[in-house]
């Protein structure tokens, strides 16, 4: 799902290729100033008066976070005017379950300004397969991070791909494709047969890129065991961090 009003922006600012994202010059024309501080407690604030407002991004923050974090700002000052808003890292990228409404619209506004589908979806079926190789391509093309991109990419409901975030073998987290049914839903701890198990679990595993395995490896789902998906897993600090590709039909009802 995209906002339209971020898509809209950047449409009208006749943008045409993703290194013209020029996020200060778009606060600007929304009648937001820009400054970047080093903060301690938080990744980025948005104060406005009236029509205009000032957006501190912490300078400390990897340069894509920063990107993000500012576009997630100018999607509370779209979307949440008159309030004022400390953001911190888990809640810009909407880690939690628990995200609030307000900064899950703040992301999507954030990713559709970073990343909008007028430029991102012919990037993205510019790759012949989807990985994390081609996430992190996609991810360079438009200054985000990895998660951010492949969040996208699940958000646009694009390809049948779930996104799920394991630490120490278990699921922390998981975001779904729309067209992918709700019953299909990730185990609490993937199977040993799954490569997030043994990245979990062996330091010295390296991430191996896309690979088939049975889909009872992630899914209790009765007919499970009669499927297969392609896995693709890598470490994050200490997260796995995992794309699931259910190609198959079965998975869609
Ligand atoms: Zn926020």
């Amino acid at each position: 799902m995209s906002d339209i009003h971020a898509e809209k922006i950047i449409y009208d600012l006749g943008i045409s290729r993703p290194e013209d994202i020029d996020l200060d010059a778009v606060a600007l024309t929304l009648g937001v100033k820009v400054k970047y501080e080093p903060l301690s407690d938080c990744d980025a604030l948005i104060v406005g008066h009236g029509e205009s407002a000032i957006a501190t991004i912490n300078s400390r923050s990897m340069p894509e976070r920063q990107r993000f974090s500012l576009g997630h700002e100018l999607g509370h000052w779209t979307h949440h005017k008159g309030h004022m808003l400390y953001c911190t890292q888990n809640d810009i990228e909407g880690h939690s379950d628990k995200a609030r409404e307000t900064e899950m619209v703040a992301d999507r506004f954030a990713s559709s300004l970073l990343m909008p589908s007028f430029l991102f979806k012919p990037a993205l079926f510019a790759h012949k397969k989807l990985s994390w190789k081609a996430v992190r391509e996609l991810a360079r093309e438009f200054e985000c991070s990895p998660l951010a991109t492949a969040l996208r990419i699940v958000d646009l409901n694009v390809a049948p791909v779930i996104f799920v975030c394991v630490e120490q073998g278990k699921r922390k987290w998981f975001r779904r494709a729309r067209d992918i049914s709700t019953a299909w839903f990730p185990k609490d701890s993937p199977d040993p047969e799954s490569y997030a198990f043994e990245l979990s679990f062996d330091p010295n595993k390296a991430a191996a890129g896309p690979r088939k395995v049975g889909a009872d490896a992630w899914f209790d789902r009765y007919n499970a065991a009669r499927f297969d998906l392609v896995e693709d897993s890598v470490r994050v600090v200490d997260s796995v961090y995992s794309l699931l590709f259910l190609e198959d039909e079965a998975f869609l009802d």
